[in-house]
């Protein structure tokens, strides 16, 4: 097996040897431990059949892990600048394809066709670039890829808010956005000194399991999704008043609105933060035919 590219007196004299400066604005922060990439593709689950997508190789820290333990790596690489290196950093591994698109552009559905062929089991394993995390895993899971499920580093905040039960703080809309698609839960809390540099805030690990089918039942996906953005506009209103303050023509359509919690058996007094996913589909399935 070859040297590890992420130990920090490799990764060192990879960035010396190319002049590399990281960009900030491009949430460049790498990865300088090697045995976390090796949690990190353990909790992937990864096999010989497997195909593994990644967002962001950086220098290739991660992705040549993911090239030990999957049959193809397909990895998505915004900057220009880190292409030379991957060519030589990766040279020992021939399953591994780099596409220079930013990954919010990248037609991923149409690359995995071209690149996967014969691959049933897709994994996303990345050590995501963190001012875009949200967009990028909301993208993958609302683009219907055929994904088995995702394993990404991402701030903890955002970790604890993705997995999060009702009745906490952290619950929101992107807990359930989440969580509709698939089980989320978080594996690892890791320090800041694995990366290089140092982010400023604390980083976790999450490992997101594609359900079979959506979590609950509702008839129209996007106005679901609008209604949980409605109900927690602001958290300490109640259900009622955010709807009524947020839906279209909500303030007029009071009345149509109170009768849908009623029929959906949710007291108009609740807060959206206790509301779990199955209620929130009860009240969108309501409230559809007054909306749409
Ligand atoms: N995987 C490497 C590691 O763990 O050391 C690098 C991870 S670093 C946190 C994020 C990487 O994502 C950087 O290489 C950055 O250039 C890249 N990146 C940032 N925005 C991107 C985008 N929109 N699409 C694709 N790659 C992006």
């Amino acid at each position: 097996m070859h040297k590890d590219i992420a130990t920090p007196i490799r990764t060192k004299e990879i960035l010396k040897k190319y002049g590399f400066s990281f960009k900030k604005s491009l949430g460049q922060n790498f990865l300088i431990d090697p045995n976390i990439l090796r949690k990190i593709t353990e909790y992937a689950g990864l096999t010989e059949k497997s195909g593994s997508i990644e967002v962001g190789p950086g220098i290739g820290a991660l992705t040549e892990h993911l090239a030990r333990n999957s049959k193809k790596v397909l990895s998505f690489e915004i900057d220009q600048r880190l292409l030379p290196i991957l060519q030589d950093t990766l040279s020992p591994y021939d399953n591994v394809k780099i596409v220079n698109e930013d990954i919010l552009k990248a037609d991923v559905k149409q690359v995995i066709e071209e690149e996967f062929e014969g691959i049933e089991d897709i994994m996303v394993v990345a050590n995501l670039p963190y001012y875009v995390t949200t967009p990028i895993i909301m993208k993958l899971l609302s683009d219907k890829i055929p994904l088995r499920g995702i394993v990404v580093m991402l701030q903890k905040e955002v970790a604890d808010r993705i997995s999060a039960k009702p009745g906490t703080k952290e619950y929101g809309s992107l807990s359930i956005a989440i969580q509709y698609y698939t089980q989320a839960e978080t594996v690892m809390v890791v320090p800041k000194t694995v990366f290089m540099p140092q982010p400023n805030v604390d980083s976790a690990v999450i490992r997101l399991t594609t359900r079979e089918k959506p979590a609950v039942d509702v008839i129209d996906e996007e106005f679901f999704f609008q209604v949980t953005r409605a109900s927690f506009a602001q958290r300490r209103k109640t259900i009622l008043n955010n709807l009524t303050s947020q839906l279209p023509d909500g303030k007029s359509k009071k009345e149509v609105i109170l009768g849908s919690l009623e029929k959906a058996g949710i007291e108009p007094t609740r807060r959206g933060e206790t509301l779990s996913l199955d209620e929130f589909a009860r009240i969108s399935n309501e409230l559809h035919p007054h909306f749409k």
